[in-house]
């Protein structure tokens, strides 16, 4: 599949259009953003580690039942996927308090939910992602009713898909971010990417992060820990 130009650059990827309308291919860097772009910087060996991770996951979760688009890995950095338009909802799922979650309502994080819970942001970077649910992103048409419900279906299956993998590599799904995308027939797949730059993963034992609140906290060790879980994944595949 050919490379052809460069269509867009996100925070961590570029994306290309290639020779075929209905595919692209998304190049990984190991650049790293947090707090809506505030703060800046690189973490070596990033981008061919959540470009292989993203892809193994991905097929693991279409076996599951769950479309997506991923369609090749070309090499290192390199992937080909279907060509969508992703629908402007971060989709969050969390199994245990973290993040803006805790701060949000007051609590400690650690404490283990009953149940998942689920929310929606705004994927819209001058707002600053802001939190919407399910009736104000109907409002702003943002999708359909159908799309939302099948949407949420999607993400606790790969919920509870990615909880029993992580689970077996000794790692504990805390939560993580999902983007959905329409095909031109409409058809709703998980888009982006499944990485330590979209999931928070504790070690079963310690409790040690391994992922990119090591970046956002200026907690060190930040490429061992993506090394580390990358590591675990492909001992438990
Ligand atoms: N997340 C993400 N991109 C975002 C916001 C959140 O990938 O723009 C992921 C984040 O890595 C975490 C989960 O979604 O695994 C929940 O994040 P939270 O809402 O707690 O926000 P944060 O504390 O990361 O700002």
């Amino acid at each position: 599949m050919e490379k052809l130009e460069q269509l867009y650059e996100g925070k961590a990827k570029k994306v290309f259009r290639t020779s075929d309308p209905e595919k692209l291919i998304v190049s990984y860097k190991d650049d790293a953003t947090a707090f809506n772009g505030l703060k800046k910087g690189t973490i070596a060996g990033k981008g061919v580690i959540n470009n292989k991770m993203s892809n193994l996951l991905m097929q693991m979760l279409e076996k599951a039942g769950v479309p997506t688009h991923f369609v090749e890995e070309l090499n290192d950095r390199e992937t080909v996927v279907k060509r969508v338009s992703i629908v402007p909802l971060e989709v969050i799922i969390r199994n245990i308090s973290a993040g803006s979650f805790a701060k949000r309502y007051g609590v400690k994080e650690g404490i283990v939910f009953d149940s998942p819970t689920i929310e929606f942001s705004y994927k819209n970077d001058e707002l600053g992602d802001p939190l919407i649910n399910a009736y104000h992103a109907l409002a702003l048409k943002l999708a359909t009713e159908e799309e939302i419900e099948t949407i949420k279906r999607y993400a606790f299956k790969v919920n509870e898909e990615l909880k029993r993998f992580w689970l077996s590599c000794g790692v504990t799904l805390v939560d993580f971010k999902l983007e959905f995308g329409r095909l031109s027939d409409g058809t709703i797949v998980l888009a982006d990417e499944i990485s330590p730059d979209t999931c928070r993963l504790w070690d079963v034992k310690t409790g040690e992060k391994l992922d990119k609140d090591r970046f956002r906290r200026d907690l060190g060790g930040v490429e061992d820990a993506y090394k580390e879980v990358m590591n675990r994944l492909m001992n438990n595949i």
